[in-house]
């Protein structure tokens, strides 16, 4: 007897670029907008939402679920059809608004500082439902980075076909260079990214400077030489004549000794890079210290010396539930909001 074939499932209109969207408009109907997939929800011409309705192609995939509003920053807890949830967090600048956007549920890496990975990783998102978060937040967001729920080249190839799809000139045509992954480094995915033909910008977490530390506080990536991400690192950088940008969480104890700091003197000095000193913001649960002004300034100045570019900031959004995916694992200790 013949295996009962599986139900289909519903096209996602945010998954497709433009062509894509002309070739299925072709294949069904009339010749629609495709800069209309983008307005706000409410604003989707009629047409489109017929349409939609009668190909059972979907136009959104993502429900409000609450918002978290701090002075700088907002941080969105949307829900899947699939019953789990991711976040996105909406930050002001003085010119403009940075969306901070999720890339998969949950997080494979298991960082110590981050409440992302303690649930594990669930699945990947589909670039229509990481375009989708940009959609939600509207037309003020003119910069985004890859920094929320979940490992960007981990799920490599949607997120750079949502990248895609956010720079096509027929829909939001945003800027590649406006767009920052931040990743701890995979070096397969490094070195296929520094192939692409695209201007965006690339921050590294690297917090460690031996294999050891890193793999403590980095358990996911304890496979991944540290060498080889810094080198694979610098090469992005050189053959797209950009600065790569390296983070480095102090924290008291673990990675703050003037070894480290000559380490990380010796990694960059005279390469395409800049470091971010960044100081720990205490979150519950996690047993992490924050380092004092001395030692940020001495290691500041240490780099300054040595000729590398050096920023130091506290970790973002300290007046909100502030980790990355921790108002996920709050509200929904990582599980799904309901059985799909
Ligand atoms: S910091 Fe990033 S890579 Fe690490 S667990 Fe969180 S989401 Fe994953």
């Amino acid at each position: 007897m013949a295996a009962s074939p599986r139900a289909a499932k519903p096209q996602f209109a945010l998954d497709l670029d433009s062509a894509a969207f002309a070739r299925l408009c072709a294949e069904n109907g009339p010749a629609l907008s495709y800069r209309a997939l983008f307005w706000p929800h409410a604003d989707l011409p009629k047409d489109l939402v017929r349409w939609g309705d009668h190909h059972g192609t979907e136009l959104r995939r993502l429900t409000l679920k609450s918002r978290d509003r701090g002075t700088r920053s907002e941080k969105f807890l949307f829900a899947l059809p699939d019953g789990y949830a991711i976040e996105t967090v909406l930050i002001r600048r003085h010119d403009g608004y940075t969306a901070c956007v999720s890339s998969q549920v949950g997080c494979a890496f298991a960082c110590r500082f981050c409440a992302s990975g303690q649930a594990g990783l669930k699945r990947n998102l589909t670039p229509g439902e990481i375009v989708e978060q940009i959609v939600r937040l509207g037309p003020k967001v003119n910069r985004i980075v890859f920094m929320g729920i979940g490992e960007p080249l981990n799920n490599y190839d949607n997120v750079l076909k949502a990248i895609r799809i956010l720079r096509d000139r027929a829909g939001l045509a945003l800027p590649a260079s406006g767009m920052t992954i931040s990743t701890i480094g995979i070096p397969k995915a490094l070195k296929a990214l520094r192939e692409e033909h695209l201007k965006i910008n690339l921050t590294i977490s690297l917090h460690a400077t031996t294999q050891q530390v890193r793999s403590s506080l980095i358990p996911g990536a304890r496979k991944h030489e540290i060498a080889e991400i810094v080198s694979r690192a610098l090469s992005w950088a050189e053959r797209h004549s950009r600065i790569v940008t390296f983070v480095y969480l102090v924290l008291p104890g673990i990675n703050d000794t003037r070894a480290d700091l000559e380490r990380l003197c010796a990694m960059f000095s005279g390469q395409p890079a800049r470091i971010n000193l960044m100081r720990w913001n205490p979150v519950d649960g996690v047993a992490l210290r924050r380092t004092d002004d001395g030692t940020l300034a001495a290691f500041r100045d240490g780099l300054e010396r040595a000729g590398i570019p050096v920023v130091v900031r506290d970790t973002q959004g300290r007046d909100i539930t502030a980790a990355c995916g921790q108002l996920w694992l709050r509200d929904l200790n990582g599980s799904p909001l309901a059985t799909a």
